[in-house]
């Protein structure tokens, strides 16, 4: 009784009948890592480039790639190219000032103007992976549209290792079926997602109510990701902060999404959470959030069950 205790507590994701939701971690540098969880869904690799005015050297970079591989023992790991722009700005970069930082050059867009950033990047990676020899996977922030998600797979398969894509774009998440032609899964980011789909900014406390996840718009875009996912065969991820709130995760399961990512401090309430629905609990609250007229009522429907 002990150990099925402990196991509740610590162990796998999985609904109350059994159905195996995987809770991963998101990650910056690797003292965030913990024991806890199935594997790593985020690294936000901008730590290492943060206050900088020159590129950290491949050497540096696989350095730290190599720490944090080696944390994450033998569990998979998903690790995000460099997510810049004028909104996380880097000297070194050399990009000018934007008025409208959030729809400019940011995330794989840097990449498309200094490839030679990402090439780095993606080396010092790969470099790292065979060191570790861990289950290593690749993906690109901010992605847009089809061809970029081409170009970055192509990139990253070069080196031998699998290619994904955030999914923070409406116009991808409607596209989803045409980038999971190209890619080997994608991961929501639940954040951004919702910030394009309402058009309110993320750093703007007083729009909260407007980027709330449960807007039933935003749950309609997850959807359309799982949807396109289960017919591709190939995973479907949150890793945005939606992915780590108790209440949502057995919604976000009921759209059919196949993995959680989230900070660790929110991995055992998730856990519970997930065990106290069956799966068929988590698809009735999801048709209930989204056939709600807006978001209050969304999670006041999956509340009351
Ligand atoms: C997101 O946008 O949901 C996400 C996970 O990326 P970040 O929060 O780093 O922009
Ligand atoms: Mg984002």
């Amino acid at each position: 009784r002990e150990r099925a205790l402990l196991a509740e507590i610590t162990g796998p994701g999985r609904t109350a009948d059994g159905h195996p939701v995987p809770l991963l971690l998101n990650v910056g540098e690797s003292a965030d890592l913990v024991e806890d969880g199935e594997g790593v869904g985020l690294v936000r690799t901008e730590f290492l480039f943060l206050d900088r005015t020159s590129a950290p050297s491949v050497e540096e970079q696989r350095q730290a790639y190599v720490e944090v591989f080696r944390c994450a023992g033998g569990r998979p790991v998903v690790i995000r190219t460099l997510d810049a722009g004028a909104d996380k700005p880097l000297p070194f970069l050399g990009l000018p000032e934007e008025d409208n930082p959030a729809l400019g050059v940011r995330g794989l867009r840097v990449a498309r103007v200094r490839p030679e950033v990402l090439d780095d990047q993606l080396a010092a990676i790969a470099r790292a992976a065979v060191d570790t020899e861990a289950d290593v996977r690749v993906m690109a922030p901010m992605v847009a549209t089809v061809e970029e998600a081409v170009w970055f797979a192509g990139r990253v398969r070069a080196l031998g290792l699998p290619a994904g894509v955030m999914i923070e774009v409406p116009a991808a998440a409607l596209r989803a079926g045409r980038i999971l032609e190209v890619v080997d899964f994608i991961s929501i980011g639940t954040n951004d997602l919702s910030q394009y789909a309402m058009a309110a900014d993320r750093m703007n406390g007083d729009l909260a109510a407007l980027l709330d996840p449960w807007q039933p718009a935003v749950l309609d875009l997850i959807a359309l990701c799982a949807d396109a996912g289960r017919a591709a065969g190939k995973p479907v991820g949150v890793c945005g902060e939606a992915g780590g709130d108790p209440l949502l995760a057995p919604v976000l399961v009921g759209l059919g999404v196949t993995s959680l990512s989230m900070s660790a401090p929110s991995l055992p309430a998730v856990r519970a959470s997930l065990a106290g629905h069956t799966l068929a609990d988590c698809q009735r609250l999801a048709g209930l959030a989204r056939d709600a007229g807006d978001a209050a009522s969304a999670k006041a429907a999956s509340h009351t069950r």
